[in-house]
C-alpha cells in the first residue's frame, strides 16, 4: 500500500503557497484521479528495496541523511543494480557519520576515503570533490538545507532552477582550477539546459514529505517550487498520459509536465513522481499496446495506446 500522501497540514507557511506556474491543461480532471490512483497501487516497501533512496534513509542525523543523499542521488546514473552496491560501498567506507567526515575531514583525507570508487565515468577524485563541496556548505551552514534555503532566496524564483544552479556552483568551487568535465556530469548546471535529474531527485528527497519516501528535511523550501527528476521513464510515460509532448530530456520539459501537475496538486506536484518511475523501472510499462502487460495498469484509461 502506498504512503505517498498529500501534504500534510500544518507546515511552513511557504509550503503552503504555489509559486510555479500551472499550465493549462484540459485534462486535469480525467488525469488526476488516474495518477492518483497510481500512487494508490505503488507497492512502496518494494519499490525503495530496489531504489537508492534506500540508502539515505539508514540514517538519522540530518547531516548523514543530506550527505549519503547527495551521494545516491548525483551517482544514480545507469542500472540501479550496478551503481547501487558501489554505493553502499563507498558509504561503508566514510563510516556511520558521512556528514560529519564530509565536514570535517581535508579533501586529502577524503581523496584517500574514496580510493576504492569506481563507477563508469566517476572515481574518486569527482566522489571526493563532492564530498568536500558539502563539507564546505556544512561548515559555513551547519547543514545543506541551510545553505540552500538561502540560495533559494537570494535566487528569488518561483522554481528551484536559480538555487539549485547556485548549489550546483557552490558544490564545485574548488582551488586547484577549473571543474573537470567528469565532475561536471555528476553535477550537471540547469543553465545548460540540461533537466538535472539526479539533483531534482535529490530535491525531492530534502524537500517533499516525510511521508515513507521523501525525508522533508527541508522545511523552508516549498514543495511547490520543485521541479519534477525528468528520466527516460517519466519522460516516456508523461508523453503516454498527456503530460508533454516535447521530445527531448531537457530542463523545459520538466518544467512543462511539472506545470501540468501543478493542475493537478498545485502545492505538491511532484509527488506523483516516484510511482510514474517506478512503474517504468519495474519493466511493468510496455510503452505500447500489449494486453498482458497493461490489463491492471491504472493508467490504462488515459494511455494513448488505449484512448
Ligand atoms: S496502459 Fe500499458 S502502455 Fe499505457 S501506461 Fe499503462 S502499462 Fe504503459
Amino acid at each position: 500500500m502506498s504512503r505517498i500522501t498529500k501534504r500534510a497540514p500544518g507546515r511552513a507557511s511557504s509550503r503552503q503557497s504555489a509559486p510555479g506556474a500551472a499550465l493549462p491543461f484540459a485534462r486535469a480532471g480525467v488525469v488526476g484521479p488516474r495518477l492518483q490512483a497510481l500512487i494508490n497501487s505503488t507497492n512502496v516497501a518494494a519499490r525503495i528495496a530496489g531504489d537508492p533512496i534506500e540508502l539515505p534513509h539508514r540514517y538519522r542525523d540530518p547531516l548523514d541523511i543530506e550527505v549519503a543523499a547527495l551521494l545516491s542521488a548525483a551517482l544514480a546514473y545507469g542500472r540501479v543494480d550496478l551503481f547501487k552496491p558501489r554505493l553502499a560501498a563507498l558509504l561503508k567506507s566514510l563510516g556511520a557519520a558521512p556528514g560529519a567526515v564530509a565536514r570535517d575531514r581535508s579533501s586529502k583525507q577524503l581523496l584517500a576515503l574514496c580510493r576504492g570508487f569506481s563507477y563508469r565515468m566517476t572515481g574518486p577524485a569527482e566522489v571526493a570533490a563532492l564530498l568536500a563541496g558539502a563539507g564546505r556548505l556544512a561548515r559555513e551552514h551547519g547543514t545543506l538545507g541551510a545553505a540552500f534555503a538561502r540560495m533559494f532566496q537570494s535566487a528569488g524564483e518561483p522554481t528551484i532552477r536559480g538555487a539549485l544552479g547556485l548549489f550546483v556552483d557552490a558544490l564545485t568551487t574548488n582551488d586547484s582550477g577549473p571543474t573537470s568535465r567528469r565532475l561536471k556530469h555528476l553535477l550537471p548546471h540547469p543553465a545548460r539546459g540540461s533537466a538535472c535529474k539526479r539533483l531534482n531527485l535529490f530535491l525531492r528527497w530534502m524537500v517533499r514529505g516525510p511521508d515513507g519516501v521523501d525525508f522533508g528535511l527541508w522545511r523552508d523550501i516549498p514543495a511547490a517550487a520543485l521541479v519534477i527528476p525528468l528520466d527516460t521513464h517519466v519522460h516516456r510515460i508523461a508523453g503516454l498520459v498527456g503530460l508533454t509532448s516535447r521530445t527531448d530530456l531537457s530542463w523545459r520539459t520538466a518544467e512543462e509536465i511539472t506545470s501540468r501537475l501543478r493542475a493537478l496538486d498545485p502545492i505538491d506536484p511532484v509527488r506523483f513522481d516516484f510511482s510514474l518511475s517506478h512503474l517504468g523501472i519495474s519493466g511493468s510499462c510496455p510503452s505500447r499496446r500489449d494486453e498482458s502487460k497493461c490489463v491492471g495498469c491504472p493508467l490504462r484509461s488515459i494511455c494513448k495506446h488505449w484512448s
